[in-house]
C-alpha cells in the first residue's frame, strides 16, 4: 500500500518534473526602467565592500580552502541588500568583479534579470549600471529578463572590470512562474535570483534565451558571492553559504554571508522557522528548517538529508562547504536545488513517507550534480536532472535495498514504455523548451536515468560508480557537456559507448 502510494506520486513528481501550482503563462512583464545618474539613488546602503578571497574561505572547510586558488578568475559579487516587507521590495546595490576568461574580446556584458518573468507584480529594476565608474545604458531585452552592457572598447581576454550598479527588485505574493521560488507565502520569501547574474557566455555566445515554464531556469558559471542582507528583526534565515557576522541596527538585523564556489545565491526567510542540526564528521552542518506543527517531518527531512549526505560524499566525493540548508517553503515544485539550499514543498511535511525521502535525496544529489558540476540546464537538462534521478536509485538500493530500487526503476521503465506506446517518444538530449511540458518528466528524468542503468549494466558495477566519482572530480566547480560525461565513461571503462550514448539519448522508438 505505501509502495503503491509513493510510486504513483513519484510519477507525479516525475511526470511534470515538478508539483505545478496552477502556473499560469505569463511573460508580458512590463520592461524594467533604467535610467543611469550621477548619485545612488539608494543612499544609506554606502558601497558594497569587495568579495574577497580570505573572506570567501570562511564558507569552506578547511581542506577546501586551497580550491580558492583555483577560481583566481571567477566572478565576485558583493551585494548589499534590504527587505522592505510592507512594500515587498528589495533595494539593493552590487558591486560585481568580472574577469573575460574567454578566448575572444568582448563588446558586451550580459545580466540576467529572472524575476522580470515571473509574472505580474514580480520584476527587477536596474536603477543605475556604471562599468569602471563610467554610467551605461543597458539594453533591456527578452521580456526585459536581459540587460546588455555594451562595453567601447571591448574588454580584451584576461581583462577585467567592475561593475557597479543599484535595483530594486519587487516580490509578488502570487508568483506565476519559476515554481514559485522567487515570491512571498504567507510569510515566508523565497528569494531565488533577486539580484542581477551574470550570464555564461559559451561556444553558442551569450546565453540570453527565456527559460520554458517547465525545468530550471538558470544556467551559470561558478561564482563568489558576499551578501549583506538587512531584514526587520524577527527573522530566521536559510541560505546559501554561511552567515560570518550578524548585527543589530535600528530594529532590524543584518547578515553578512559568504557563499564560496556557488552557480547562484538564494536565501530563505520566515519568522516561524524552526531548526533541526545535524553535524557531519567532516564539519559540515545540515540543517533543516520547519513551520512549528511539522516538526516529525522537519526532524525526518533531516534524517534524509544526513544519509544522503553520507552516501554521495562517499561515492561522488567531498562537499566542501561547511553548511548545506533545507526549508521548508510554499513553492510549487517538490523540490528545488539552489547551491548550499534546497527548497522542499510545505505540502510534503503533512507527513514522512517514501515521497518525500525520494524528493530529499533527489535535490541532495544535485548539490554534486548542478552545483559542485554545472551544466547548462536549460539546454542540456537531462545531464544533471538523469544523474540527481539515478543517484536517487543509488540511495535507495543502499539504504532500503535492491527491491525499492528495483521497484522505483520499473516504474521509470513503465512509464518510459506508456510514453513510446502513444507514440511520444523524443529524444532525451534537447533544451528544455524541446520537449511538450507533459513529457519532459518522463523523457528527462525517467528516461535519462534509464540510460544511466543501461549504462551500469554495459560496464558493470564498479566502473560505474567509479566513472560518477571521476565525472564529479574532473568536472568539479566547472561546466560539464554530455559529451563530457560520454567521454569520461569511456576513459574509464575502457569501452566504446557511443552507440549506447547515441541510442538512448538521441533515438526516438517509434510507437505501434
Ligand atoms: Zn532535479
Amino acid at each position: 500500500m505505501e509502495r503503491v502510494r509513493f510510486l504513483a506520486r513519484v510519477c507525479a513528481l516525475l511526470v511534470g518534473a515538478a508539483l505545478l501550482l496552477g502556473a499560469a503563462a505569463c511573460r508580458n512583464a512590463e520592461p524594467a526602467g533604467a535610467t543611469p545618474t550621477a548619485v545612488l539613488p539608494t543612499p544609506g546602503l554606502g558601497t558594497p565592500p569587495a568579495a574577497r578571497e580570505a573572506d570567501q574561505a570562511a564558507a569552506l572547510l578547511p581542506p577546501f580552502q586551497g580550491d580558492l586558488a583555483l577560481l583566481g578568475q571567477a566572478t565576485q559579487y558583493a551585494i548589499t541588500a534590504t527587505l522592505l516587507e510592507d512594500e515587498r521590495l528589495i533595494l539593493g546595490q552590487a558591486s560585481i568583479r568580472y574577469t573575460n576568461t574567454e578566448a575572444v574580446p568582448l563588446d558586451a556584458l550580459v545580466l540576467r534579470l529572472y524575476p522580470n518573468l515571473m509574472g505580474p507584480g514580480a520584476g527587477l529594476d536596474l536603477e543605475a549600471v556604471w562599468v569602471d565608474g563610467r554610467a551605461v545604458q543597458p539594453d533591456l531585452r527578452q521580456e526585459a529578463s536581459v540587460a546588455r552592457l555594451p562595453l567601447a572598447p571591448p574588454l580584451s581576454p584576461g581583462q577585467g572590470l567592475t561593475l557597479t550598479l543599484a535595483f530594486r527588485t519587487q516580490v509578488s505574493p502570487e508568483p506565476s512562474r519559476g515554481y514559485g521560488a522567487f515570491g512571498v507565502h504567507e510569510g515566508t520569501w523565497t528569494l531565488a535570483g533577486f539580484y542581477p547574474l551574470v550570464a555564461v557566455y559559451d561556444e553558442t555566445g551569450w546565453n540570453e534565451e527565456i527559460p520554458p515554464e517547465h525545468g530550471d531556469m538558470v544556467y551559470s558559471d561558478m561564482a563568489f558571492y558576499r551578501v549583506v542582507w538587512e531584514a526587520p528583526e524577527g527573522y530566521v534565515l536559510a541560505s546559501t553559504g554561511s552567515v560570518v557576522e550578524e548585527a543589530e541596527k535600528d530594529g532590524h538585523r543584518v547578515w553578512t554571508l559568504v557563499s564560496g564556489p556557488a552557480r547562484e545565491f538564494n536565501l530563505a526567510l520566515s519568522r516561524d522557522y524552526q531548526v533541526a542540526t545535524w553535524d557531519a564528521p567532516s564539519g559540515t552542518r545540515l540543517r533543516s528548517f520547519y513551520f512549528p506543527a511539522h516538526a516529525a517531518v522537519g526532524q525526518a527531512v533531516l534524517d534524509y538529508a544526513r544519509r544522503a549526505f553520507r552516501l554521495y560524499e562517499d561515492l561522488f566525493g567531498p562537499y566542501p562547504y561547511r553548511e548545506l540548508d533545507l526549508a521548508e517553503a510554499g513553492v510549487g515544485a517538490a523540490g528545488i536545488e539552489y547551491p548550499g539550499l534546497i527548497l522542499v514543498a510545505e505540502g510534503l511535511y503533512a507527513r514522512a513517507d517514501p515521497f518525500t525521502e525520494f524528493v530529499v535525496a533527489h535535490e541532495m544529489a544535485h548539490q554534486w550534480w548542478y552545483n559542485l558540476v554545472g551544466n547548462d540546464q536549460v539546454d542540456e537538462p537531462w545531464l544533471d536532472e538523469a544523474l540527481a534521478n539515478y543517484s536517487t536509485v543509488l540511495y535507495f538500493e543502499r539504504i532500503h535495498g535492491p527491491e525499492e530500487a528495483g521497484a522505483i526503476l520499473a516504474t521509470f521503465r513503465q512509464r518510459y514504455e506508456n510514453l513510446v506506446r502513444e507514440g511520444r517518444d523524443a529524444a532525451v538530449a534537447q533544451p528544455s523548451g524541446a520537449f511538450p511540458r507533459a513529457d519532459y518528466g518522463v523523457l528527462v528524468y525517467q528516461k535519462g536515468a534509464l540510460f544511466l542503468d543501461a549504462l551500469r549494466s554495459a560496464v558493470g558495477d564498479e566502473a560505474f560508480l567509479a566513472i560518477l566519482r571521476q565525472y564529479g572530480a574532473q568536472y568539479r566547480y566547472r561546466i560539464a557537456r554530455g559529451q563530457d560525461f560520454l567521454r569520461v565513461a569511456e576513459g574509464v571503462s575502457g569501452k566504446d559507448l557511443g552507440p549506447l550514448y547515441h541510442q538512448w539519448l538521441y533515438g526516438v522508438r517509434k510507437g505501434p
